[in-house]
């Protein structure tokens, strides 16, 4: 019954998280740190005296299963990780909302639901020390590119299989993960927005669609070197007016896609100095959108302007492409579901993208039908220790989520989700 349900257990629980693993700074729960492993030695604690197995897959993320009357699983997950400097909610509100729902469901079904209740913490969803996030999940997906992944160093040069073995994790087996997946029926994650989208609404909670996909290019324009004083400014083959023209092209691009972003996030300059026209200029250019063929749209539009501006100044431009990955949509019914929990617990409910990836977006490609909930963010910041949410709307968080994993475990006991 839903008075077996404590979300304000779960807020006192994340205060008591951040006492532990903050500084003056903000959380320090990076992957792989000590840090991380006092907060997940921190978690386990919190299990003592339930009805659960706990234990640690191939890559490193920890599950804690509740045994139902059916194998067929509904995962509730998050991530304990933090970057560095981090808020307190990002992550950690999932996971320790997800053991609130497990607690409630093995009160009311004394330890044997009809179903099985998985909550999993997946191991660096951040990516913050190797700059590759949703490691565990993309393990466990299968998606994980283990050349990629066996290549990357941190800062001091520490590669990522001698971190991983350092905590006892062997690199070459991590994707053995996988098998986790055999019973999922089910994903749901709860997550604080970490946008302003939810805030100007004035509204606490919202479904998520799905997740972004993204096209991350390095665009080259070459031009000529020439002196800033002696050239005529009609014999300028300069490469940062082209880039400049860029800059407001995005904007017209991402305004035409129907709920596309895209940013211009870095810009560098040769020679650089002040007193020659730029000779080369590169920018680099990110779109996200939740719809594939609008993505697709995005890139060619961007592709065909830069040709445009090149031309028109008398300059060449070249692609690089950095990094991309498929929108991930979630799946319908269980975003009606969300909507209905959303709307029973607050009134009103709001559907929206995420922007920034999730471990969520991972479980959806590998076919497991998966939604997500947000909770409002107070100033739309997150990775940042001023991250916030309202106490309320967290009480209220946890209640959608609990109203969430409820339908969901009747639609799966009832034969539906992945099998
Ligand atoms: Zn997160």
């Amino acid at each position: 019954m839903a008075t077996m349900l404590d979300p304000q257990r779960t807020i006192r629980e994340l205060q008591e998280l951040r006492t532990l693993t903050a500084d003056a700074d903000g959380a320090q729960r990076v992957a792989f740190t000590p840090t991380w492993l006092a907060a997940r030695a921190w978690f386990r604690e919190r299990l003592a005296g339930l009805p659960v197995n706990v234990h640690q897959d191939a890559a490193g993320n920890v599950w804690t299963t509740l045994p139902g009357a059916s194998e067929r699983a509904v995962v509730v997950g998050s991530h304990i990780d933090s970057v560095p400097n981090g808020g307190w909610l990002d992550g950690c509100l999932g996971l320790l909302a997800g053991l609130e729902v497990l607690r409630r469901v093995c009160a009311e079904h004394e330890g044997k639901p009809p179903v099985t209740i998985r909550v999993v913490d997946w191991a660096d969803e951040e990516g913050a020390r190797f700059g590759k996030s949703l490691f565990g999940s993309a393990a466990c997906s299968g998606n994980l590119d283990l050349d990629e992944a066996r290549r990357l160093t941190d800062k001091q040069g520490v590669a990522l299989p001698a971190a991983l073995r350092h905590v006892g994790i062997d690199f070459e087996r991590v994707k053995e993960s996988g098998c986790e997946r055999a019973n999922a029926a089910a994903y749901l994650e709860l997550h604080i927005e970490q946008g302003p989208v939810l805030l100007d609404l004035d509204l606490p909670l919202g479904a998520v669609l799905g997740t972004f996909g993204v096209e991350r290019h390095a665009i080259t324009f070459h031009g000529q070197a020439a002196h800033s004083g002696s050239t005529p400014m009609n014999r300028r083959r300069d490469a940062f007016l082209a880039a400049a023209k860029m800059a407001q092209e995005i904007y017209a691009i991402a305004a035409r896609s129907g709920g596309g972003v895209c940013t211009i996030g870095s810009c560098t300059t040769k020679p650089g100095i002040v007193t020659s026209v730029v000779e080369e200029c590169r920018i680099t250019l990110d779109q996200r959108h939740l719809d594939t063929a609008a993505l697709a749209r995005m890139h060619r539009e961007a592709r065909e302007a830069a040709t445009r501006f090149a031309a028109e100044g008398g300059v060449d431009v070249s692609w690089e492409r950095l990094w991309s990955i498929a929108p991930a949509p979630f799946h319908p019914e269980l975003i009606a579901f969300a909507d209905d929990a959303v709307r029973e617990t607050c009134g009103t409910s709001h559907r929206l993208p995420s922007g920034p990836l999730h471990d969520a977006a991972e479980m959806a490609m590998a076919g497991v039908p998966t939604v997500m909930l947000f909770v409002q963010s107070l100033k739309g910041i997150s990775h940042n220790k001023i991250e916030d949410t309202r106490l309320e709307h967290l009480d209220l968080a946890v209640r959608a989520l609990d109203r969430l994993a409820e339908k969901t475990m009747r639609w799966v006991a009832d034969g539906e989700g992945s099998h």
